[in-house]
């Protein structure tokens, strides 16, 4: 037999962690093979809880299909690039945004890779929240970097603490991450966090690194803020896309917008743009659903009115946890999410990755545990909001049955 060296993963990737797809997620499948069916509340993938692509962007796509074959420019097409300038125009206090500041990626989420290794070498440090959520840390930690966990206080509505902040930049301090509206909290941000988190990044030459992928999913009174109107004297880079709030996660089609001052960064763009090159182009299919997206009328207004199916979820989800002993939710201002806590003295839970293996097992219904968004307490669970009420209202009331006679040894 031929003898092959074993074949292990990079070193690069100890520190990367993505509990989102994690370890319950593959018994999950093993449940799934032997027939069971499980509500998955693990990704907020909108299309799989009966949302269906907005029909203008589907047309618009199609039309392009025939002439979507060819390589684009590498920072994505023109005319996509040019409705996304359009959609800041039209944003109170956004600053003026050039369109060869605009890069179209493969969601967000390649844009998040394409920046951290643009920015990071071995032993910079990147704050980043906690809970965040988690590519932010699993990408620095790829690019050489070290994330550096800011608090985000439940009591203050999960805002972050910006005490907790300024206490931890150190001479390696390079960026600062805002995840607004927030996954997993469900915060949406006040002018004077922002305020207080800009002038942090003004004291320190801090890079603004804002994921702004929510910004039009908000409830009741929520008004998103986007931090580059905030500091616009500021080199910041605005993270958004067509995942959630046009609910096309499959098409992989998102953007960074970056604003504010460049002369002392001229290496750091030149680096994105080298790797924005290196990866040729973004998917083109994908980059013609930008402009009918971003134009014409915006569906999500409906679903987060206040009878929308979005808010009603939101109402459903909130009501049902903190309707279970011992547990308790701050209210969801925005995105997909639900972020409740256990209380300590009621559930003692030791093991949250446990306990989720243990809710798929007896229950069929799969979240993912608070630590999977490296917070650091056993103490939270993560609900994805986008099934229909109903749903959301009779497995959150499992999940209470469940979690009364749960004990962890
Ligand atoms: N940023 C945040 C805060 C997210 O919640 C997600 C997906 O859940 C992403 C980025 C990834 O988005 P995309 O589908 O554009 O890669």
């Amino acid at each position: 037999m031929t003898t092959l060296r074993p074949l292990d993963q990079s070193s690069k990737l100890k520190n990367v962690l993505y509990e989102i797809r994690g370890q319950a997620l593959i018994e999950a499948a093993r449940l799934e093979s032997e027939g069971h069916t499980i509500l998955k509340l693990n990704t907020g993938n909108p299309a799989a809880f009966g949302f269906e692509a907005p029909y203008q962007i589907v047309r618009d796509m199609i039309a392009a299909m025939p002439n979507a074959h060819g390589y684009t420019e590498s920072r994505g097409v023109l005319s996509a690039r040019r409705a996304i300038v359009n959609r800041y125009e039209e944003t109170p206090g956004f600053p003026k945004v050039d369109p060869d500041m605009v890069f179209l990626g493969n969601g967000v989420s390649e844009l998040i890779t394409m920046v951290m290794q643009a920015l990071l070498d071995e032993g910079d440090e990147v704050l980043i929240p906690a809970p965040d959520y988690p590519l932010w840390t699993a990408m620095t930690s790829l690019s050489g970097g070290t994330p550096v966990h800011y608090l985000c206080d439940e009591l203050a509505g999960w805002q972050p603490d910006l005490d907790d902040i300024r206490a931890k930049i150190t001479p390696r301090t390079k960026a600062i991450v805002i995840i607004n509206p927030n996954n997993p909290t469900g915060a949406v941000y006040t002018r004077e966090t922002l305020e207080g988190l800009a002038a942090i990044a003004r004291e320190h030459s801090l890079l603004v690194l804002s994921d702004e992928i929510y910004d039009r999913i908000l409830f009741d009174d929520a008004e998103h803020i986007p931090m580059a109107s905030v500091a616009p004297d500021l080199l910041c880079l605005t993270f958004n896309g067509l995942s959630k709030t046009y609910r096309v996660a499959g098409y992989r089609s998102g953007w960074v917008v970056i604003t504010g001052p460049t002369h002392h960064a001229h290496g750091f763009l030149e680096g994105i743009n080298l790797l924005a090159s290196t990866r040729l182009c973004p998917n083109v299919p994908a980059q013609f659903a930008v402009q009918a997206a971003l134009s014409g009328v915006q569906t999500i207004d409906s679903l987060i009115a206040p009878r929308g199916r979005l808010h009603e979820q939101r109402d459903a989800a909130w009501k049902g946890l903190e309707a279970i002993p011992g547990v308790s939710c701050v209210k969801p201002a925005g995105a997909l999410y639900a972020f409740p806590r256990l209380d300590p003295n009621v559930h003692e839970i030791r093991d949250d990755a446990k306990l989720v293996y243990d809710l798929l097992v007896s229950e069929h219904l799969l979240l993912v545990q608070g630590t999977g968004f490296n917070w650091p307490n056993p103490d939270h669970l993560r609900i994805v909001t986008l099934p229909e009420a109903r749903v959301i209202t009779e497995a959150i009331e499992r999940m209470g049955n469940f979690l009364a006679s749960y004990k962890q040894r």
